[in-house]
């Protein structure tokens, strides 16, 4: 179906959010989106979140819900639950939390006390918000211990976390990043976590979907809790999933007296300590991404994201361009400016006037203020999945390589590019765009 001839009652009957939708659409039909954490959700999942199960309450969890009516909300709940556990080889997985910042709330409802010890990477060095910022609540109702990637290698450096953990003795410690171009040796973590007692939970938001295509580490064999969105590389619908062990490790040391385990600590984070009704459309949709994840082709497409990634590397890097831990091994790349006059903004503002659009982000060692930066994140996973290969990664950062080098008067280049750009978008079909 042509995009005109979609949302035909919105069309009617609200022409103005209709239009702000087409023109959203318009825009991403002639740009390249390439910002790391976000991709393309497909037709069907896009058809299961917008259903009218959006209607339906059912606060609690499959056949113990505080609403009638719920026979067949609890097959999608389940259907989903063990989709999920089933992708990543998990014992238990709740489905509910909103979004990946609730479902890290709900970890810390579950295994912190108020004022314990979090180790987590500060957002300036590629961690998230909730892995202890400041001005999240992680940073105001638990006391965080930073670590983050070497200043000079841009790698994570695992004695030296160690030698922070056996100093410090975290309750529990975070291992995921927003920016980390490497792969995160979960087994290394693990001994940490093990030598000083605490909880390890991974945040695998941006990499859920290279983990569920195979080509990253699965963390959930050596973590305690694994947490993470749907929307990003996994292409599901805007949501979060928990995965963990049944049984608390930690238990006797901290929970000695409660008669729940970890799994039902999780739930009862989730509901009713933090959330009330689910939604159900979008826990429908996660079923049917995970299920699309499952399937060989999403191997291909996790691989294929790779190998763009890492050409889209080697082909910037042959034209001068600096990358932080020099390459890739995942979905996304950070152009490192430090060298440059122009800033991480300015050049992530002239790529978007170019129709390229990724965003400003730390890089290690960066001397710039945040609200600046010395870098740019990309990723793949959205060019990806318009189907793009190796050869178009040559002629996108042919373009990025125009762009920036026409920094500060770039802005004949950028009008030029930015035309050319939307000409080669009509070679691909957008998922959930374009039949
Ligand atoms: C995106 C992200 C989150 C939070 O996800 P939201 O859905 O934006 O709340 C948490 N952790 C990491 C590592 C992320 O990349």
């Amino acid at each position: 179906m042509h995009s005109s001839e979609r949302f035909p009652h919105l069309k009617v009957c609200d022409p103005v959010v209709y239009d702000m939708i087409q023109r959203q659409m318009a825009y991403e039909r002639s740009t390249l989106k390439m910002i790391a954490s976000e991709n393309y959700a497909s037709f069907s999942v896009l058809e299961a979140a917008g259903s009218s199960l959006t209607n339906k309450y059912c606060e609690g969890y499959p056949s113990a819900r505080y609403y009638e009516g719920n026979e067949v909300m609890d097959e999608i709940e389940n259907l989903a639950i063990d989709r999920l556990k089933a992708l990543f080889g998990a014992e238990h997985a709740n489905v509910q939390p909103l979004s990946g910042s609730p479902a890290n709330q709900a970890v810390y409802r579950s295994i912190m006390a108020p004022g314990a010890k979090v180790m987590g990477i500060p957002v300036s060095e590629g961690g998230h918000l909730t892995h202890g910022w400041k001005v999240n609540f992680s940073g105001q109702d638990y006391l965080q211990v930073p670590f983050g990637p070497s200043r000079e290698t841009g790698l994570l450096d695992y004695d030296q976390i160690r030698e922070i953990a056996l100093r410090e003795r975290p309750r529990m410690i975070w291992c995921g990043t927003t920016a980390y171009p490497r792969t995160i040796e979960y087994d290394k973590f693990a001994s940490i976590a093990d030598e000083v007692g605490a909880y390890l939970v991974a945040d695998i938001a941006h990499i859920s979907g290279l983990i569920a295509g195979g080509v990253h580490p699965n963390p959930v064999p050596y973590c305690d809790v694994v947490s993470s969105t749907t929307h990003k590389m996994l292409r599901g619908p805007r949501s979060g999933f928990i995965l963990s062990r049944v049984n608390d490790r930690y238990q006797e040391k901290y929970y000695p007296t409660s008669k729940f385990n970890l799994a039902r600590r999780i739930d009862r984070s989730v509901f009713p300590c933090l959330q009330g009704g689910p939604h159900m459309n979008i826990i429908a949709g996660m079923a049917v991404a995970f299920g699309e994840a499952a399937q060989d082709s999403f191997k291909e497409y996790a691989q294929q994201v790779v190998k763009n990634a890492r050409h889209l590397g080697a082909c910037l890097m042959n034209d001068g361009i600096q990358l932080a831990c020099g390459g890739t091994d995942t979905h996304l790349l950070l152009l490192d400016f430090r060298a440059e006059e122009f800033t991480g903004k300015d050049a992530a503002e002239a790529l978007a006037r170019a129709g390229i659009i990724a965003n400003f982000n730390m890089v290690p060692g960066d001397e710039r203020k945040p609200t600046v930066t010395s870098g740019v994140r990309m990723g793949t996973p959205g060019l990806t999945s318009m189907g793009m290969k190796e050869n178009d990664m040559e002629q996108v950062a042919k373009w990025i390589v125009r762009v920036l080098r026409a920094i500060p008067n770039s802005g004949d280049v950028e009008k030029a590019v930015r035309a050319e750009v939307a000409d080669y978008c009509k070679n691909f079909k957008i998922p959930g765009l374009d039949d």
